[in-house]
């Protein structure tokens, strides 16, 4: 088990890359301001609790990756919450508790086969966010809205 770690912020726009056309929405939010957080992390799929604006608090698998349009200095961070959204919800406030890591981060030799392996990731995540070991993390007061 990993100490769980915590980041916020508002959803902002990724690359586009299509990932909700896939059926996995990533909400990203911006690496800045936890460069040190993301530095003691290794790259890779990671599983913890999402709060988003006074919406609730949801189970969440996270790709942590660098980020190649920049200077390799800042990582992308892409939440794909487990829960059905009616609309998107970008600008609004996003407060994540990491609490377990899946795997690296890993070249796959199609489409098809990187769509399936982060199916298996979504499961993994759904299960061990029910143990009582990372179950208790959903009532952190960090995931709480302030309003
Ligand atoms: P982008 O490249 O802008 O991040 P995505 O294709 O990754 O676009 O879609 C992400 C957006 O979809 C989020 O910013 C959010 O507004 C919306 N969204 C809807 N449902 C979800 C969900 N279950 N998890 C994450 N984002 C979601
Ligand atoms: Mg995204």
């Amino acid at each position: 088990p990993i100490e769980p770690w915590y980041i916020g912020g508002p959803v902002i726009k990724g690359f586009g890359r299509g990932s909700k056309v896939l059926g996995i929405p990533t909400a990203n939010i911006s690496p800045e301001g936890f460069s040190v957080v993301l530095s003691e992390h290794t790259s890779g799929v990671y599983f913890g609790w999402a709060g988003l604006s006074d919406r609730g608090i949801y189970k969440m698998v996270m790709s942590i990756g660098w980020n190649p349009y920049f200077d390799n200095t800042e990582k992308t961070i892409e939440p794909w919450l487990l829960h059905e959204f009616n609309e998107d919800f970008y600008g609004e406030e996003l407060r994540l508790v990491i609490v377990g890591y899946i795997r690296p981060e890993a070249n796959f030799p199609s489409l098809e086969s990187l769509i399936a392996r982060i199916h298996k990731d979504r499961e993994i995540a759904e299960k061990s966010l029910d143990l009582p070991a990372y179950a208790r993390y959903k009532d952190a007061r960090y995931l709480k809205s302030a309003s």
